[in-house]
């Protein structure tokens, strides 16, 4: 059976000087490697030209004394590398053979065994496809480590391998750049890395190994931080297996090591927003209930120690927003924030929990008088202006306190009764603290029933209109009605403005009730116009809340209203108080412009009682100020009260405008109002409020007799 390599035509390159000998060598070659070229030559000179250029496969040399095998030999590597050789050597030549075998010969054939020649021809070829089987798989070994080498670079791995039975650890070159060494700094004890490794971080990672090594879970997986050449702490993740022998111990554990601090960083980063206040960088609603709540936890466990809340609202901060810009309202918002962060301990936690809101707890508190220098350093910080890009502005905040040694269940409960507790801060008159009390809770309690029962006050037909007269003080005619709205509560009975309108103005209920005041009262006009002559030219005062005026549309209600009634405008006084026209004068200006150009008369209520800012004053479109009741008491024994109507008297004159003097109650007051000139009075003096069935035989007397 002939000897044959592969289907792959073999070319043979058989050197031999002896024409006989290369024949014989030429036939013995053909016979067993049937499908290749045997190529014949007679020295090494005819090669290039016989082969035009491409390798043999394999060569057959004979070693001659002319033509030496070792020099063939050289010749024949050079021209093609890695090409066998055999050598045809004459018996007893053994070690010239020897010789080129050492020279790098694949192998030697005697001349007088040349039965052999195939056989070691086809060996050499083996060896030889072996070698480049070998050496390709070698250079494909390599790349693929290069490629693993380059993509553990490139996923910023270091390596390491832990042989356990020797306790000697290889961090590869990566491992150690990562944390600023040099190849050379690093050991191979297991200490070099688990001793850089954060004291707080320490024992989970070793238990990580221990876990893994002892076959509890699949995976080696831990994430710590280690300490850099420079000091600094990096976040790594370290991945492994270990190899384990027979009995399934581990002998052996590899891995790598990852550096995840800026993802560390990131996810830090989202938490940290998730958590925060973009704004002001405080804790968020979420965070401050978060913590609010296993403080409480805390607190509870512990009998002794009490918790402090509280909730702080800014006062006015619409103003602020609106008058000046949402920059300066947001750069006072930041230094607010900063202010109350400087009255506490850095372990207490601030939150902004609403557009002006911020809520504060302090642990450990000993007693009420120490929360409540917190709450009144936090009122000293207010004392100095603030600078919001470049403005001065001055504020001041509504502080509600609760203190608790644990009764609250939910955070959420307390930080309602702090809020509760800050709305009558508000309401007591802005910049001030009030501490939380159950009795607040009912009181809030009730409120809110009261606001729930006022909504359907309007659609039950509950609530009456009285109407006290405002007279001429020269001769007692009625020159307009007030109306004043009533409760007719099913079980509290008949109940007066003071017990349910700040309610009302507070939760929004106020915006039916006013719609319904003034419907009725312009039906109520209506009808007595109708009927009786002398009512002709009298008219219906009106009061406006904050609300009604600030929020709703004031112009179209009343526009719409005076055409329903069929009144005309000038049918119609609106009554505004000073503080509600005063909180945004700008906008106030806008309005008072608006309906008097509808041709409605409008009084400033309460005068004196706010603060008025006299340029403004004059922009106003107004008919009169209305002199607060609390002058008009004293007038006749308090000299100060005189000189107060006195002003606001003459004030009105040079602004061109009437004054209306409320709560004249007796005759001397109304004998010094005469005298200093002031036009229009109400009070008891003349009339109590009146149903509407009454109004009508006052409309036809007058107070002329007064
Ligand atoms: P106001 O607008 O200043 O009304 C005058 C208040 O003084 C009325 O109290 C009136 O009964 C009372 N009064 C009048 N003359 C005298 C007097 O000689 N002596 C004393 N001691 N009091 C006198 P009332 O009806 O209790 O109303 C209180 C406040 O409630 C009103 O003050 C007004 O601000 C508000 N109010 C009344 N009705 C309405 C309404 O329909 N809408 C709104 N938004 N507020 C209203
Ligand atoms: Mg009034
Ligand atoms: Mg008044």
């Amino acid at each position: 059976m002939p000897l044959t390599v592969d289907s792959r035509p073999l070319r043979l390159l058989v050197l031999e000087q002896d024409p006989d000998l290369r024949a014989v060598l030429q036939r013995e070659l053909a016979a067993g490697f049937p499908a290749s070229a045997v190529i014949p030559a007679s020295s090494f000179g005819e090669l290039p030209a016989l082969l035009a250029g491409t390798a043999p496969d394999a060569v057959l040399a004979s070693d001659t004394a002319e033509e030496p095998a070792l020099g063939t030999l050289a010749t024949a590597r050079e021209a093609w590398p890695g090409v066998p050789v055999v050598v045809l050597t004459e018996p007893g030549n053994e070690d010239r053979a020897a010789m080129a075998i050492r020279a790098g010969a694949a192998d030697f054939v005697l001349t007088d065994r040349l039965g052999r020649l195939c056989a070691v021809m086809l060996s050499a070829l083996e060896r030889r496809r072996m070698r480049e089987h070998w050496e390709q798989a070698l250079v494909a070994l390599r790349e693929s480590e290069e490629r693993y080498s380059l993509a553990a670079r490139g996923a910023s791995d270091g390596l390491w391998d832990w042989d356990l039975r020797t306790g000697r650890v290889y961090y590869s070159e990566r491992w150690k750049t990562m944390l600023g060494h040099a190849d050379a700094d690093v050991g191979d004890s297991p200490e070099e890395w688990l001793s850089r490794v954060h004291a707080d971080d320490r024992e989970a990672l070793d238990a990580a190994i221990r876990d893994h090594l002892e076959g509890r879970v699949a995976h080696f997986e831990a994430e710590y931080r280690m300490q850099t050449a420079d000091g600094e702490w990096r976040w790594m993740l370290a991945r492994g297996l270990a190899v384990r022998d027979g009995d399934g111990r581990a002998y052996r554990m590899a891995g790598s090591q990852t550096d995840v601090s800026r993802q560390k960083q990131a996810e830090a980063r989202l938490l940290h927003d998730a958590l925060h206040d973009a704004l002001t960088g405080l804790a968020n609603r979420t965070l401050f209930m978060d913590r609010l709540e296993q403080a409480l936890a805390r607190t509870r466990r512990r009998a002794d120690s009490l918790l402090a809340a509280i909730y702080l609202d800014l006062d006015q901060f619409k103003v602020v927003n609106d008058s000046l810009g949402h920059t300066v309202g947001d750069g006072l918002l930041v230094a607010v924030a900063r202010r109350i962060k400087s009255c506490l301990r850095p372990g207490d936690t601030v939150a902004r929990i609403g557009g002006d809101e911020f809520a504060v707890f302090v642990e450990d508190v000993d007693d009420v008088s120490q929360a409540l220098r917190i709450a009144e350093r936090i009122h000293e910080e207010f004392l100095v202006p603030f600078h919001p890009a470049g403005h001065e502005v001055y504020a001041t905040a509504s502080l509600g306190l609760v203190l608790t040694g644990g009764a609250y269940e939910r955070a959420e409960e307390l930080l309602r009764d702090a809020d509760i507790a800050m709305y009558r801060a508000k309401r007591a008159g802005r910049g001030r603290t009030e501490i939380f009390d159950s009795s607040m809770h009912a009181a809030a309690a009730a409120r809110h029933r009261l606001e729930n029962d006022l909504r359907r006050a309007v659609e039950r037909g509950e609530l009456r209109l009285a109407f006290q007269p405002i007279v001429r003080l020269v001769d007692g005619s009625v020159q307009s009605l007030e109306a004043l709205v009533r409760w007719q509560h099913p079980e509290r009975g008949l109940l007066m403005p003071p017990e349910f309108i700040p309610v009302a103005e507070e939760m929004g209920a106020i915006v039916p009730v006013g719609e319904w005041v003034l419907h009725e009262a312009c039906r109520c006009l209506r009808g007595w116009r109708d009927a009786l002559s002398e009512a002709g030219e009298v008219t219906v005062s009106v009061n406006l809340s904050a609300r009604q005026f600030s929020q709703g549309d004031v112009l179209a209600l009343t526009d719409e209203t005076l055409s329903h009634s069929g009144l005309p405008p000038s049918a119609l006084r609106l009554e505004l108080t000073e503080s509600v026209v005063m909180e945004d004068p700008k906008q106030a200006a806008r309005k008072l412009h608006q309906l008097r150009e509808l041709g409605v008369g409008l009084d400033i209520d309460d005068f004196g009682t706010g603060y008025s800012s006299l340029s403004y004053l004059r922009r106003f479109p107004i008919d009169a100020l209305k002199i607060d009741r609390s002058f008009v008491d004293g007038l006749g024994q308090d000299e100060e009260d005189l000189a107060i109507v006195r002003t606001i008297v003459t004030l009105a004159g040079n602004l061109g405008v009437d004054t209306i003097a409320e709560g004249i109650e007796g005759e001397p007051q109304l004998a010094q109002l005469r005298s200093l000139g002031c036009p229009l009075g109400q009070g008891f003096h003349f009339a109590r409020p009146l149903w509407p069935d009454d109004v009508p035989a006052v409309l036809r007397a007058g107070f002329a007799a007064a």
